[in-house]
């Protein structure tokens, strides 16, 4: 009888690719994981039980078809594999490194819940396509047909890109503008290349480029631009802009110098991986190297920070968290690898203020779990007479993000927001409050996930092709 290929995970254990020993990797801004060998991905996609009701598949916002890919990768049919996997995903590669599988796809596999460990679907994902791109399957993007309509689409982060993508393999003309001097958004410029190295996002935006879409990159709408100039010059937009607005510090000393933004200090790094000169990193300004850094937050922005510090050679690094470790938002694989790389976590801690006018330190207030709010999560409270101060020459503020006011800075009060700032889209086609635009992602979202961009983009594009489908049924009605 031929042996069974797949359910393997009763006498084969999980195995993640090899990671790059701590001291290795806290010195440069490679990945800190390996590719797996062929064998590898094949034995760890065979630990796959294929599922009638694959909950791995429910869980991922993409839906895509796991239990087939792992088949297909786990019986050598890779080609094939890659081919259903970038169907339902447009950066399958990107997907595989960053998304928080243990929160999504990983977190509901079976045989995780049944304790065999979860099958590795992240990093069977990027194997698949990382090879794609090897062998060559990745074709260019050639359209069957040129169509006459246009889209411009605002923002070259996942969101933006995803819907690119979609639309111009249809044959409609893209122009995409943003505000930076590289495409990708927030996977180029504000996640660090050890978590996802540039090339790969850079190898994207080249496909897009060479398929036909035009860039219009340090376009930055509101200034060099207007959004009605936009909107005049294309069929439909699409509004895809992410959220910046950094959520700010109180307290004595908050505006000393050496208090940085977690998103200035992540770009500048990022841009110094690129080969750019950056003069605040330069100055010291936006560099950690000999310092005491202490970085205030506990989501994945402040695990990026963290280990940015480390890498740049930091006297020492420490996270300020107010809640404890199994209440905090990141991701618990970045705090184990920040751990791992000597990061400390100093847990229920909150910042009071500053001291020093080049701070010197951060007064630390001593907190407690109380009861739980409205949303159920227990609510720190002060310990009183608990304060001391932690020594700090760099402190990263990163607190999280909003949304810039959009209607306001762009003139277009038409434009519907919801109470937080965020745009009013419907929840499917993504249409906004004005005709033909659009809008996806973190704007609509507030500060998400890569899958979930890439999902609205998706959508959307969808959407605004129907649209452009009905209007010429009923042109050729007339
Ligand atoms: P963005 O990626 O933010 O892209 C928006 C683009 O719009 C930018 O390029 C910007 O320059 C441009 N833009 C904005 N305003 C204008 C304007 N007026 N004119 C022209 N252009 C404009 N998610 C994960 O899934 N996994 C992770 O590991 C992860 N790590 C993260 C780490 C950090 C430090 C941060 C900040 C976020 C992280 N995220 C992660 C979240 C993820 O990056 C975002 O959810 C995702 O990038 C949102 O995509 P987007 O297309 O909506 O916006
Ligand atoms: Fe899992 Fe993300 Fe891939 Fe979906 S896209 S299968 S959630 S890694
Ligand atoms: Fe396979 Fe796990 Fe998905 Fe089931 S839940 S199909 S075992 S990956």
């Amino acid at each position: 009888m031929a042996k069974q290929k797949m359910l393997q995970f009763v006498s084969v254990a999980r195995d993640m690719p090899e990671k790059r020993a701590p001291n290795l990797r806290n010195k440069d801004f490679g990945e800190i994981y390996a590719e797996f060998a062929t064998q590898k991905a094949e034995e760890q996609a065979s630990r796959c039980s294929q599922c009638g009701v694959p909950y791995c598949q429910s869980h991922c916002p993409l839906h895509n078809n796991i239990p087939d890919w792992l088949n297909m990768t786990a019986t050598g049919r890779l080609r094939e594999a890659y081919e259903l996997s970038q169907e339902t995903n447009t950066f399958p590669e990107i997907c595989g490194r960053i998304c928080p599988q243990d929160r999504l796809c990983e977190g509901n596999c079976v045989i995780e819940q049944s304790g065999h460990g979860t099958v590795t679907i992240g990093a069977v994902e990027k194997y698949i396509t990382d090879t794609a791109f090897e062998e060559g399957w990745v074709k260019p993007i050639r359209p069957a047909v040129e169509r006459d309509e246009s889209v411009g689409i605002i923002g070259a982060g996942p969101g933006g890109l995803a819907a690119a993508d979609m639309l111009r393999r249809a044959g409609i003309q893209v122009t995409v503008y943003d505000r930076y001097d590289r495409g990708g958004g927030l996977l180029t410029y504000g996640i660090p290349g050890f978590k996802l190295e540039k090339d790969i996002v850079m190898k994207r935006m080249d496909q897009l480029e060479d398929g036909g879409v035009q860039f219009r990159l340090n376009c930055n709408v509101g200034d060099d631009i207007t959004f009605s100039a936009i909107r005049g010059a294309h069929d439909a937009v699409l509004i895809a802009t992410g959220v910046y607005k950094t959520r700010d510090l109180q307290g004595p000393g908050s505006n000393a110098d050496g208090i940085v933004r977690a998103i200035d200090y992540l770009t500048a790094s990022n841009r110094v991986s690129f080969g750019d000169t950056v003069e605040e990193y330069e100055s010291g300004e936006l560099n950690a190297s000999g310092k005491n850094v202490v970085v205030i937050g506990g989501g994945d922005t402040a695990m990026d920070c963290v280990r940015t510090a480390v890498r740049q050679g930091a006297e020492s690094v420490k996270c300020l968290y107010r809640r404890d470790r199994a209440n905090m938002p990141g991701s618990q694989r970045e705090v184990a690898n920040a751990e791992e790389e000597g990061v400390e976590f100093v847990w229920l801690s909150a910042p009071k203020g500053f001291t020093g006018d080049k701070v010197d330190g951060v007064m630390v207030q001593k907190m407690r779990l109380g009861q739980p709010d409205a949303t159920g999560r227990q609510v720190p409270e002060l310990i009183e007479g608990a304060d001391y101060v932690e020594k700090a020459d760099l402190v990263v503020k990163a607190l999280g993000f909003e949304p810039e006011d959009l209607p306001t800075l762009w003139g277009e009060p038409e434009l519907e927001v919801t109470r937080w700032g965020t745009i009013k889209a419907d929840f499917r086609t993504h249409a906004t409050s004005m005709d033909g635009v659009y809008a996806v992602g973190d704007i609509v979202r507030g500060a998400s996930l890569v899958v979930w961009a890439i999902r609205d983009g998706r959508e959307a594009a969808q959407a605004m092709l129907e649209r452009f489908e009905q209007r010429s049924a009923m042109v050729a009605a007339e």
